[in-house]
């Protein structure tokens, strides 16, 4: 079973999430890392005071730190909000970046959404992620392309962690340069 979370470690490179998994090696936690953590459990404890209108809602029913499991789905995870109105059902993920949500935070939400729709028998047809830095809230649809990526990435990612099967590298290079398991990517130097 994985996690969201691990969804947009899988996007930014998916051998992080083998070594992980599948090896005795751990990344330490850095003090970017730290921050962004301690940033998150503020901005959770901000977010009962106020009201739902940063996400163009007038009225829902909110629960914070939502526990969820789908055997299912092979996914579990703990979501940092969720605001029911009606009959749907939406996550919100706060996150400690200035930059707009790519594909692997867009896959982290949707996997929410598709555990709140499994675990609750409700319709998820949006989630909200909003950044602790910027203080802009971005609308993420999840759209059958969105799913049918997240429905193929959580099959990926449990496949090779069950084969214990490294993956390829990211190809973007870039990102390996400024990696600490850089020394365990052989093939990639
Ligand atoms: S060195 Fe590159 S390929 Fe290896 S784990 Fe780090 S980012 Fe991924």
């Amino acid at each position: 079973m994985i996690t969201p979370a691990e969804l947009r470690q899988y996007h930014y490179c998916p051998r992080i999430l083998f070594y992980e998994r599948c090896t005795p090696v751990r990344r330490r936690e850095t003090r970017r890392m730290q921050y962004g953590r301690e940033a998150h459990d503020a901005e959770t404890a901000l977010e009962r005071q106020r009201s739902l209108q940063r996400y163009g809602l007038h009225e829902g029913k909110r629960e914070f730190n939502v526990r969820m499991l789908s055997t299912r789905l092979e996914l579990n995870g703990i979501a940092d909000l969720v605001v029911t109105v009606g009959a749907e059902i939406y996550p919100v993920e706060f996150k400690d970046s200035t930059r707009e949500p790519d594909l692997g935070h867009q896959m982290q939400l949707c996997a929410y959404g598709l555990l709140l729709e499994a675990t609750r028998e409700t319709h998820s047809p949006r989630g909200y992620w909003h950044s602790t830095r910027t203080r802009e809230t971005h609308v993420i649809e999840f759209s059958n392309q969105l799913r049918k990526r997240t429905l193929n990435a959580i099959q990926d990612i449990n496949a090779f962690i069950k084969a214990e099967r490294c993956p390829a590298p990211t190809p973007q290079v870039a990102k390996c340069l400024e990696c600490e398991l850089r020394n365990f990517c052989g093939d990639v130097f």
